[in-house]
Order: structure tokens, then sequence, then C-alpha cells
């Protein structure tokens, strides 16, 4: 990967996770800066992956090839305005990693033209298995977009998306789908617990029994989901009454609802 001066605008846990993975990666520490103005959660990362560190967001932009922007979209406009005069981005590469701003917005807050790559990342980038829609706005050259894209690379896989309003799709898919996961082993843990395992032996037979599918369907790349589900479900036996069940309540309609509202309210966000 080449090496660029990169500032992190924002010292959470997004940020962590791209700056632990492009350390892990070996990209050179000393060209990393974190900024954040609450001291403790940005010394420690600093600390830990012997980054630079910094309460200062306009030096750190200055001084920066690259921005990524790691704010709350809430404090988005804030930290824009305030780089906005100080800052000259014509030479400078813009990531932002925040949910529901578009790219449009930027150029509002900081006045000026941008090179801009909107990011949409997932929490398992927490632990290097995250999935991230990338969207480049047409000035953005093959080089600038390889250099996000392997940066994204150090936390999971990416897709780039050829309108920015896919990106909203991508928030339905991967952002959101984390939680959809979650919910489904929740509910089987519950039911677990009530046949007697303890929430510890409950998690655990869950997470493994998640985990093994996720292994089988990766080890057979050209089977297909459905083909899958098939080869587990013998007519008439218990895994056929338990699906019948998630059919008669309808749960890929379901699924479908829940995926086109999180669109719906990424919409709404914008
Ligand atoms: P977070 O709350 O953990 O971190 C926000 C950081 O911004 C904190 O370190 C805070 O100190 C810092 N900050 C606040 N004001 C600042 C300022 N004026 N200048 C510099 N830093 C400032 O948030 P997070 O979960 O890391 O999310 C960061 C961004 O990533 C958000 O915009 C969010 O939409 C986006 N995102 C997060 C996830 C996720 O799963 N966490 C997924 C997709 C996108």
């Amino acid at each position: 990967m080449q090496h660029r001066k990169i500032a992190f605008i924002g010292a959470g846990n997004m940020a962590h996770a791209i700056i632990a993975g492009l350390v892990s990666h070996g990209y050179p520490a000393s060209m990393i800066t974190v900024c954040s103005p609450t001291p403790v959660r940005r010394d420690k990362i600093a600390q830990q992956y012997g980054i630079i560190s910094t309460s200062d967001n306009v030096v750190a932009a200055q001084q920066a090839d690259v921005i990524v922007l790691a704010v709350k979209p809430q404090m988005m406009a804030e930290v824009c305005q305030a780089l906005q005069h100080s800052v000259d981005f014509s030479q400078k590469l813009v990531l932002t990693i925040a949910a529901g701003i578009p790219a449009q917005r930027y150029h509002d807050y900081l006045a000026q033209s941008l090179q801009l790559i909107r990011i949409m990342p997932n929490t398992p980038s927490l632990v290097g298995k995250g999935v991230s829609g990338l969207f480049a706005e047409e000035n953005i050259n093959a080089e600038d977009k390889h250099f996000a894209e392997q940066l994204m690379q150090s936390v999971g896989s990416v897709i780039w998306c050829e309108q920015e309003q896919e990106i909203n799709n991508i928030i339905a898919i991967t952002g959101s789908s984390p939680a959809y996961f979650f919910l489904f082993m929740e509910s089987m843990q519950q039911e677990a617990e009530k046949l007697g395992y303890s929430p510890t032996q409950a998690r655990e037979l869950i997470l493994n029994a998640a985990e093994g599918a996720v292994e089988l369907a990766k080890s057979q790349s050209e089977t297909s989901f459905a083909t899958l589900r098939e080869q587990v479900t013998s007519k008439g036996g218990t895994t056929a009454m338990a699906l019948a069940q998630f059919y008669d309540q309808g749960l890929p309609q379901t699924v479908a609802n829940a995926m086109q509202s999180a669109i719906s309210r990424a919409e709404e966000m914008e």
C-alpha cells in the first residue's frame, strides 16, 4: 500500500478499528495522526499503536495527505466548518465514514473543491471482518480510489458503489445486518435457555452453529443458500418442521420489509 500521511479526525470505535487494521498490515505508525478534543481515548490509541496524537484538527489536517472524517454525523458540520478557512484541500484526499451525510453536504461545509470518497463500514470492522461500501465522486483518480480501497481492506472487504444512493443499499445489506443476525441469535438463545441451557452454554452452542453454517457456505461458494438449506432439510423431518414455522410466519417477506425500511430511513436521514 502506498504510504501517505493520514489524519483521523475523531478517535472513536471506527477510527480505532481502521488504525489497528492499518498498523497490523505494516502501515508506518509515524504517518498516522489521530485527533480528538478528548485526550483519554486519543492518547490510548496513540500509545497502543505508536501513532501521533493531537487535539488540533486544523494542524493535523494541514499536514496530512489524506483526511479521514470519523466523527459522529451530528458533529460533522462543526468539524468541517472549523477546517474550512485554514486547510487547503486541493491536494488532499478526504475520506468520510459518517452515516447519512451525502457528498454534496461536504462541499457545502468546506466550501472548496474536494477529492471526496464516502465510506460505509460496519461494526465487524472492529475485528477485521468488516464490509465497507465505497462511493467516489467523479473527479477521483484511480490512485486515490486504490488507496481508499486498500485502507478499508485493512479491516475487511470492500465493494464500490457506482451511484451514491447505492450506499443506502449497502447500509441495509451489510451496515445494519449484524443486528439482524444478533436478533436471530438472541431469539434462539432465549429458547435454548427455556430448554434448560445456561446463558453461556446457549450462547456457545448458537455461536458455533452460526460459525459452522458460515464456514460451510464459504467452503461451497458455488452452492446457493437455497440449496444449502435444502441439504439440511429432510422431507417431514425436524428442520422441515422448524422452517415451516418461518415460512408460515412470513420470514422472507419480513426480512425484505426490514431491509427496505433501513433503506427508507437512510434516505430520510440525508
Ligand atoms: P464514536 O462516538 O466512537 O467516536 C467519535 C469520536 O469523535 C470521539 O473520539 C470523539 O472524541 C470525537 N470527536 C468529537 N468531537 C470532535 C471534534 N470536534 N474533533 C475531533 N474529534 C471529535 O463514533 P464511531 O462509532 O467511531 O463513529 C464514527 C463515525 O463512523 C460516525 O460518523 C458513524 O456514523 C460512522 N460509522 C460508524 C459505524 C459503527 O459501526 N461504529 C458504522 C458505520 C459508520
